[in-house]
This record gives C-alpha cells, sequence and structure tokens, in this order.
C-alpha cells in the first residue's frame, strides 16, 4: 500500500484503522462495488487501495461501520463515525435514525474555544479584583458575579469581530461599496427559497443597511456558519445538542430543516436560539455529504478505469484526459 496521496503527494494521515491498510483516517468505501479508498487529509481526494486483498478490507471496515455512528447521510453516501476514524459507506445503506450524538462534538469544541479566552480573561481579573476589592474592604461575591458576565460579552464581542472568509467579497447592489462582512453583520441576512441553488442567502449591507447581496452555494454556506457560530456564542444562543438534533429531526434531516427556515425567509437574528443551533448544524452536514458526492462520483470514475470496466483503450484514454485536469494527476491503486 502507497502512503502518500496520489493526487497531491502529502503523506496520508491515520494508520488505516479496520481496514487494516497501514494507512488513513478517513476511508470510504463501496460494498456493492468492491471498491476502498483512502482519502487524503490534505486535498479530499479519494484514492483507491490496491484490488488483491479489498473484498477482504471492505467486509472489515463495513464491521466497524455496522458498529458506528451515522453523522449524516443521503440516499447515496453515509458519514460514520467509529472510534478516530471516519468511515464514508457508499450505495445504498439501511435508513437509519439520526442520532442526537453527532453534535455533542462540535459543541464540545465551542467551549474550549470559549475558555480558551474566558479563563485567562477571568484569572487575569480574579487577580486585579482581588487587590482593588481588598484595598476598598469589600467582598469576594460581588467580583464572581461581575465577572462572568465581563468574560461573556469579551468572548462574544471576539466572535463577532471575525472576519467573514470569502473567496470574493460581495459588492452592495444599493450603495456599490465592496462589503466587508464580520461575523456580527450577518444576524440581519436571511436564508431564501431560491429554485438554482442548494442555499442562497440575502446579505444586509453593512455600510447602507439595505439587502444588497445575494450569496449561494458554498459562500452561502461560509456566512451562515459564521453568522450562526456567532449568535450561538451567546448565553440565549446555547442550547443543547439533543434538542438541535430533534430539530434537525423533526424537519426530516438537514436538508428539510434548510428548506424550512427558507420558506419563513426570517433574518437569522429572528431565528428561536434553538433553531439558530439546529440550523447551523444542518449547513454543515449538508455541505459536507454534498462535497463527499462529489468526490465520490470523480473516484468512482477513476476506478473504473483501474478495474478495467472500460473495455477499449481509447475509452480510456478519454476518460483520463477528462480526469487528469490541469497538473496531469496520476492515476493511483
Ligand atoms: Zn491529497
Ligand atoms: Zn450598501
Amino acid at each position: 500500500m502507497y502512503s502518500t496521496c496520489a493526487f497531491c503527494n502529502a503523506k496520508l494521515d491515520g494508520d488505516g484503522g479496520p481496514s487494516g491498510l497501514g494507512v488513513g483516517r478517513r476511508i470510504a468505501f463501496d460494498e456493492w462495488k468492491g471498491r476502498l479508498w483512502v482519502i487524503c487529509g490534505k486535498c479530499a481526494r479519494w484514492n483507491l487501495t490496491p484490488f488483491d486483498d479489498r473484498l477482504e478490507r471492505i467486509e472489515a471496515v463495513a464491521r466497524a461501520a455496522s458498529a458506528g455512528r451515522i453523522a449524516a447521510s443521503t440516499p447515496q453516501i453515509a458519514l460514520i463515525r467509529w472510534e478516530a476514524y471516519h468511515l464514508v459507506r457508499v450505495g445504498k445503506p439501511p435508513r437509519q435514525e439520526l442520532a442526537t450524538w453527532r453534535y455533542g462534538e462540535r459543541l464540545a469544541q465551542r467551549a474550549r474555544d470559549r475558555a480558551k479566552i474566558t479563563v485567562p480573561l477571568a484569572v487575569a481579573a480574579i487577580g486585579i479584583g482581588i487587590v482593588a476589592n481588598v484595598a476598598a474592604g469589600g467582598g469576594l461575591g460581588v467580583i464572581v458575579w461581575n465577572l462572568h458576565n465581563f468574560t461573556e460579552s469579551i468572548y462574544v464581542g471576539i466572535v463577532g469581530r471575525r472576519r467573514v472568509a470569502l473567496v470574493e467579497p460581495p459588492s452592495c447592489a444599493r450603495c456599490g461599496t465592496v462589503m466587508q462582512l464580520r461575523a456580527k453583520h450577518l444576524q440581519h441576512s436571511r436564508v431564501i427559497p431560491e429554485s438554482r441553488a442548494d442555499l442562497a442567502v440575502l446579505v444586509s449591507c453593512p455600510h447602507c443597511h439595505e439587502e444588497g447581496a445575494m450569496l449561494t452555494g458554498d459562500a452561502a454556506a461560509q456566512l451562515l456558519r459564521q453568522g450562526l457560530s456567532y449568535l450561538n456564542a451567546t448565553r440565549s444562543g446555547r442550547r443543547s445538542a439533543v434538542d438541535a438534533a430533534r430539530t434537525v429531526d423533526q424537519a426530516g434531516g438537514a436538508d428539510g430543516l434548510i428548506r424550512e427556515v427558507a420558506r419563513r425567509e426570517q433574518t437569522l437574528r429572528a431565528l428561536r436560539p434553538g433553531r439558530r443551533l439546529a440550523l447551523e448544524m444542518a449547513v454543515d452536514e449538508q455541505m459536507e455529504l454534498l462535497e463527499l458526492e462529489r468526490q465520490w462520483r470523480e473516484a468512482e470514475e477513476l476506478a473504473d478505469i483501474a478495474d478495467g470496466t472500460l473495455s477499449t483503450t481509447a475509452e480510456v484514454e478519454e476518460k483520463m484526459r477528462q480526469l487528469r485536469g490541469p497538473e496531469g494527476n496520476q492515476l493511483s491503486g
């Protein structure tokens, strides 16, 4: 088995876990077609594994997957977490309920993120506060009570000032300025129904405060992630993962929740807090799945060539030309 990615040459991460490949942390498999890929941690492309003992390895991965937990799924693809591995099952899985555990990891990460800022601040403030308070002859209780509000507001402020990372900042259709968006500006934006895109967001201009641009696809997802992270960082925005997961399930999955929110066309700020967290999670999952599906289709075509499904040399050459891209990527396997 190779140890580097055939597309970008990066060293593949992980030890392969249940696959026994000795490499890979994110592994994709298709039991129906007998395919096994290691997904590159750097460029996210799918490296087809050598054929020899692939079937036994797929069986081992499928066994682990059935003991794992489904993070998200479409009719074609399921993202399954098992121990430290991400397993991507391709093909027709039995329909399973999405579990609530899937959001736990994300909320824990957010709590750690907050602690990085609030804990050192609290330590510093207690130091100053005790000195000042003891000097003034006061008690400790008042300080501790104020401290919580103080560190919270600093944390929310920091999240709100984070720049929104867009490849191309939109221009406002009303006042013509290029929008320099920060997370807090996005509270006035709205998810709207748009038949030509998976996701569409109307953005309010920080300069003239009119709705000046519509973003779709990845850019819309990026806006929503940052805007909702900001709103969900506030105390009223904090909700349990279990409630949010239930909200997503009641809407019939990530896709359904996004459609529901779009139909009402409310600003992010007007959404109920529980719904905001649910929407944030739904957007993440939806986008991750769309990306996985795209990569899978590409990997599937490469696998056809490697397994000799395409019969004539001309067919193979044509396929290779389509897939090769500008840098002339090599076929693995
Ligand atoms: Zn790579
Ligand atoms: Zn404007």
